[in-house]
């Protein structure tokens, strides 16, 4: 049994589109995931932000078996891994892995909120999530 999972990927240091690229091939070899669709990628600028530049984000539709917080910590190891490179090359994180829907899964805690809160705030987002939810539309 497969869930469709939702994760955002986003990127503001280095070689963005590079990283969003490592991202989608750590995730796709994730143990019982597959990656069925990816939406386009969108420059946004940073939430809040002063010091940053502007974010590379790009979200992609899984189908997984692994259970939400199973998956949450394969993400934060993929974040970590690019991270070391990141860290030692330009001194800051460089991706950023949110689950942003598991399936209809709804819950709260400190490790885990489904669906994301940021939802509600990121526009491009819902955008990028009603492309996702077109192309899945087509091959229903
Ligand atoms: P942000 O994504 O807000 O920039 P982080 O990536 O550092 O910040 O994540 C902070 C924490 O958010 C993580 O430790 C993680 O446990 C928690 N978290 C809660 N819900 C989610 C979710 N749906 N997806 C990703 N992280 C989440
Ligand atoms: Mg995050």
């Amino acid at each position: 049994m497969t869930t469709r999972a939702v994760v955002a990927l986003g990127s503001n240091l280095g070689d963005r589109a590079a990283w969003l690229v490592m991202a989608h091939a750590a995730i796709s070899l994730l143990p019982s995931t597959s990656i069925v669709a990816a939406s386009s990628i969108e420059e946004t600028a940073p939430v809040g932000g002063s010091a940053q530049g502007p974010y590379l984000n790009q979200m992609l539709d899984l189908a997984c078996a692994l259970a939400p917080l199973a998956l949450l910590e394969a993400l934060q190891a993929i974040e970590r891994r690019l991270g070391r490179v990141r860290r030692a090359r330009w001194g800051a994180r460089t991706i950023d892995l949110d689950l942003v829907r598991y399936g209809t899964t709804a819950m709260q805690s400190r490790v885990l909120t489904l669906p994301h809160p940021g939802l509600a705030t990121r526009a491009f987002w819902r955008r990028e999530l009603a492309e996702l939810d077109a192309m899945s539309r087509r091959v229903e």
